[in-house]
């Protein structure tokens, strides 16, 4: 007798009108990431990320994310004869995920890579591989991350680049040295500040040994404690100061960092979140005393780039769903898909999900110009990805809800994984820089450093002329920069947002696409909710477009 599910009926009604499973589907499926890819230089990875597109959005994958989630990480203070072992157990289904991200090159891999557009190809992997799990994108993140601030201390650097570049997965607590990959986290907030790390109480003593120090302290958020390596801030004598700290010194004995708890939280359940406690700990300082805010920033920079692209990944997966359950739904005679309001919702969202993608790509294309020399697109970066951390950020969460509503009542339930996307979005603006503290940073950013003033108006001239509404936008942008305020900072930051997305989207999309965005987020022809397009939009042209029919 055949079992399957469409061949086990009731015996008191007929399960109809529901979408069959997404996947397998191809993450990569989406015209918008392939031509910013090319775009930003690294049409050569096409081949990769096809392919990790769609094993990204095979059943086993999205089996892989649903079960890492499900079965969170697991807390072993001691072992069963009492000695402290401070180790999270994570779900075999994590394991699997981190073994794909670190093999295809999402963590530190593009530092070792030559090939230009080896930052882009990885932001894009993250786009297509956002579609299983976010929670592991934080350690892969951070290791990725680490590499730059790392450089500030090139005998560091020389031992532990290689292994933090490596597409070798290698868990398990072992001296790192002996391992044939590596993950780093950091530890930069304490109970009494966050944003402000200046407050840091956290101790560096030196020893007689040059370079080493021993912490003293806590820190009340470090994610992914089973790294080998985190990248830690301590007040030292001369001051705030960045330090690598091992888990497993070089004798092979335990290093103390003793993981009081792990967090609670609303998601990002895949992943651990903790509160370590060093006493003794042996810390090696990176980059001169004093000076811990300017290494660890450069860790920063590329997280916050990550942010914008896990956000926007979190924006295509949910808008996907959204488009299947529309293309499959019925209601009132006629597929969810046809009916002009939900084609509103959905061409509202798929804008908004282009803007953020193609923004992303442009940010990571000149991140991967800004590490190659490249004055003005550092520069350009410089404001850029604080803008885009922003505002993508922002957008996620209220994205992800319309999305999860396309879906009706499946939507608000656990199976269909929208929750699990929903409760991620919020996490986006939070962390590396909650909204607040992005948009004061594009401030200070404006203030001190005259040159990205310049790089962002050097961009945004490139569309001109093109489109009237988006030049009247440039406009009051330059009259407006001026006169910002801190009060006023998030009104700026939006506004320079959108009109950054505008400019790249009316370069490089489609009419229907660029004309709808520049009508609703700059000409005001819009509502407050999604789904508030004008008559006027080329919903099919944009429909088209975002959801093709493999979808
Ligand atoms: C799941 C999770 C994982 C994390 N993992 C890590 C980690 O691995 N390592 C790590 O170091 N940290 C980690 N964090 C901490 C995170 O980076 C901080 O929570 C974040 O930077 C905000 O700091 P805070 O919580 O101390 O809030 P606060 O700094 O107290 O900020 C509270 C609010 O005030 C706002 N604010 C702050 N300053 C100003 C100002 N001058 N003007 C106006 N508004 C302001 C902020 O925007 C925010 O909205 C994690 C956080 C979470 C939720």
């Amino acid at each position: 007798m055949d079992l399957t599910p469409e061949h086990a009926p009731y015996a008191t009604h007929d399960v109809t009108n529901q979408p069959p499973f997404l996947a397998p589907y191809d993450a990569s499926e989406d015209v918008a990431l392939l031509e910013g890819l090319r775009r930003e230089g690294a049409g050569w990875a096409e081949r990769d990320i096809r392919r990790l597109g769609t094993l990204a959005g095979g059943a086993e994958a999205q089996e892989w994310a649903e079960l890492a989630n499900r079965h969170e990480p697991e807390l072993r203070t001691h072992d069963r004869y009492g000695h402290r072992i401070d180790e999270a157990d994570f779900h075999p289904s994590w394991h699997e995920l981190m073994r794909v991200a670190v093999t295809e090159g999402l963590a530190g891999a593009p530092w070792a890579d030559d090939r230009e557009g080896a930052h882009v190809a990885r932001s894009a992997g993250g786009l297509v591989w956002g579609h299983t799990d976010a929670g592991h994108g934080c350690p892969t993140s951070m290791t990725y991350a680490a590499v730059p601030a790392l450089r500030a201390q090139p005998d560091l650097a020389k031992v532990y680049e290689p292994l933090l570049t490596s597409r070798e997965y290698d868990p398990g607590l072992r001296v790192p040295t002996e391992k044939r990959g590596l993950l780093a986290g950091m530890g930069m907030t304490e109970k009494q500040g966050g944003s402000d790390v200046r407050t840091n109480t956290t101790t560096a003593t030196p020893t007689d040994e040059p370079g080493v120090y021993v912490l003293r302290g806590h820190k009340w958020f470090t994610s992914a404690p089973m790294c080998d390596v985190f990248l830690v801030l301590a007040q030292a004598p001369g001051g705030l100061s960045c330090f690598l700290v091992p888990r497993i010194l070089p004798d092979g004995t335990r290093n103390t960092f003793r993981i009081q708890r792990l967090k609670e939280k609303l998601g990002n359940r895949s992943n651990a979140s903790c509160e370590p406690e060093f006493d003794n700990t042996v810390a090696w300082l990176v980059g001169p005393e004093g000076r811990g805010v300017k290494t660890i920033i450069e860790m920063v920079n590329c997280t916050r780039l990550d942010c914008v692209m896990m956000s926007s990944a979190l924006m295509r997966k949910t808008l996907v769903e959204a488009g299947h359950h529309a293309r499959y739904r019925s209601a009132f005679g006629a597929r969810l898909l046809d009916q002009p309001l939900m084609r509103n919702v959905l061409a509202d969202l798929a804008l908004e999900s282009e803007a953020a993608t193609t923004l992303t790509l442009r940010l990571a294309g000149a991140a991967d110009r800004a590490v190659r020399g490249d004055a003005g697109e550092a520069a350009f970066r410089r404001i850029a990805t604080a803008v885009g951390k922003y505002w993508v950020t922002k957008r996620g969460p209220a994205f992800t809800a319309e999305a999860l509503e396309c879906l009706g009542g499946n939507g608000y339930v656990e199976e269909s994984g929208m929750p699990r996307h929903y409760r991620e979005a919020p996490l986006l603006s939070i962390w590396e820089g909650s909204g607040n503290v992005n948009a004061l940073d594009v401030l200070r950013a404006l203030g001190k450093e005259p040159q990205v003033a310049e790089a962002l108006f050097g961009e945004l001239a490139l569309a001109r002329g093109a489109d009237a509404r988006l030049d009247a936008a440039v406009t009051r942008l330059k009259d407006t920069l001026p006169k910002a305020t801190q009060t006023g900072a998030r009104r700026l930051v939006e506004q320079m947002a959108i009109t950054l997305q505008a400019s790249l989207l009316v370069r490089h999309a489609p009419a229907a696409v660029a004309d709808a965005f520049c009508a609703t987020r700059l000409g005001g022809d819009w509502g407050h909710a999604f789904g508030t397009l004008p008559d006027t939009a080329d919903l099919g042209g944009i429909l088209d477009r975002a959801l093709p029919a493999g979808h």
